[in-house]
């Protein structure tokens, strides 16, 4: 588990019932949902929950760091409660299913001085593109 909703307890954030609801849908391991999503995971669990709720507690857990912003291709930005372990994804181009990935090696030392531009470089993010098994099963 990406144990989301413990850190969020240990930083004290305002824990009502719709924010909790919130969290627990972006709980877990490969999470990666789009704002439309979230809001509609979290509504079949809590039919009263605001759209305003939903999208102002991705804002406050992205601020927070608890929770990474995603984008890919044009796609709609995705959550990613996996914040704080560095990962690099594996999207899918036909059905943009995304796999938390840890390829060997580090991308910042593969990147040489001279590619760097004076740049101090503090992260990477690599995207890898290709099709997922059920994807690539289908033709
Ligand atoms: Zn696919
Ligand atoms: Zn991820």
């Amino acid at each position: 588990m990406s144990d989301l909703l413990e850190r969020l307890r240990r930083r004290g954030w305002r824990m009502t019932a719709q924010r909790r609801v919130v969290a627990e849908v972006l709980d877990g391991e490969h999470v990666h949902l789009t704002a439309d999503e979230v809001l509609a995971r979290a509504a079949a669990r809590l039919p009263e929950i605001s759209r305003a709720t939903v999208y102002n507690a991705l804002g406050e857990l992205v601020l927070l760091g608890e929770v990474r912003e995603v984008a890919t291709d044009g796609r709609a930005k995705r959550y990613d409660p996996n914040a704080h372990r560095s990962h690099h994804h594996l999207v899918c181009s036909d059905c943009g299913t995304i796999r938390d990935v840890h390829p060997g090696g580090d991308p910042l030392a593969d990147l040489p001085a001279s590619e760097r531009f004076g740049f101090t470089v503090s992260g990477a993010e690599l995207t890898y593109r290709g099709r997922c098994p059920d994807c690539a099963a289908r033709t």
